[in-house]
């Protein structure tokens, strides 16, 4: 007997977290929980605004459909985590997701991965850490990390201030690896003045650079001038992006919220091996039960490659898991709202 529980959660966030050009001052999303045969399996679904196409509601609709064809048996789980073939050719379509949106192909792929014993518990907690908030305490959390990483958002500011705030952390902290992220948010002139203020000798433990300018073209060019390489987040998520190898090109982020099943996960992760390219797990601020599922999948799928999930610490709470180590407070799941 299959028995499905779908529940609704709207989280707090942290004064003052802004995405792309807006306020979110809330997260919202679904929690999915499948049972069957004394087992059971959790998914979250949870549509990032701004980044997703659908929204929370018409994620619900589609997810209540079906779960209602699976609570009758219908085996619609088996394309949502078909494993990667590894004789696809590179031109070929990436799987379809039995027109299920992004986040809910995703969400619904997780839970039926668990029930199912194939998501492994072993995680990867000690990903990159999101630079935000005090600086000198940053670089005694980066300096007592054996091998640390830190992403630093930049383009919201001063290019020149960017810069500088780059080049100190690299040298405060001398093991460090540096990811940045720029979110398309430079002209090919802001993105050089950026570098003028990051010495050469440096650039090197810059890891990449996401999406510095605002065409890809601008941000080729930057990577061949300054010899800082880049990475594709927006742009790996363009219609019919395949993961191909390109100089300068270092990485390709992937949001499974944003790209799907974990079948098509595993297919984009596969691609991009094929071609050179480092794939890192990144997290779209989902809730602690997400970040926890991405944080299994990073060290399952991109095993030795510290993942992005470092969000949770914008949110006022934690759901029905905890993440290693966060003081946040657990929501269980008797305490949240059921919508069927
Ligand atoms: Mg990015």
């Amino acid at each position: 007997m299959r028995r499905a529980t779908l529940f609704n959660y709207n989280i707090p966030m942290t004064a003052g977290v802004i995405l792309r050009d807006r306020r979110l001052t809330s997260r919202h999303g679904l929690l999915v929980r499948l049972k069957e045969a004394g087992r059971e399996g959790w998914g979250e679904i949870a549509p990032l605004p701004g980044f997703s196409t659908e929204t929370v509601a018409q994620a619900q609709a589609e997810t209540l459909r079906w779960l209602q064809g699976w609570r009758s048996g219908a085996e619609t789980g088996h394309a949502l985590l078909t494993p990667v073939s590894p004789s696809l050719s590179s031109s070929a379509p990436l799987p379809k997701e039995q027109n299920l949106s992004p986040s809910v192909a995703f969400g619904l792929s997780c839970a039926l991965a668990e029930l199912a014993g194939l998501l492994p518990s072993a995680g990867n907690y000690s990903g990159a850490l999101l630079c935000t908030g005090d600086p000198d305490e940053l670089i005694v959390q980066l300096n007592q990390r054996p091998q640390p990483v830190a992403k630093l958002k930049v383009g919201l500011y001063e290019a020149v201030r960017d810069g500088i705030t780059a080049s100190l952390l690299l040298q405060a902290v001398p093991a460090l690896t540096l990811r940045l992220d720029a979110n398309r948010q430079w002209s090919l002139e802001k993105a050089r003045q950026f570098a003028r203020f990051v010495p050469e000798t440096l650039r090197s433990r810059i890891a990449f650079i996401e999406e510095p300018c605002r065409t890809q073209e601008d941000s080729r060019l930057f990577a061949q001038e300054t010899g800082i390489a880049l990475a594709w987040d927006e742009s790996s998520r363009s219609p019919g992006y395949v993961p191909t190898a390109e100089p300068h090109l270092r990485a390709i982020v992937i949001k499974p919220t944003l790209v799907g099943s974990l079948a098509t996960v595993c297919e984009t992760i596969a691609r991009a091996s094929e071609a050179g390219l480092t794939a890192v797990i990144s997290s779209s601020v989902e809730s602690s039960l997400g970040l926890t599922q991405l944080a299994r999948i990073a060290s399952w799928l991109t095993p030795g490659v510290a993942p992005g999930l470092d969000t949770l610490s914008l949110m006022q709470q934690q759901l029905v898991r905890a993440w290693p180590g966060s003081p946040l407070p657990l929501t269980a799941a008797e305490d949240l709202e059921e919508v069927c």
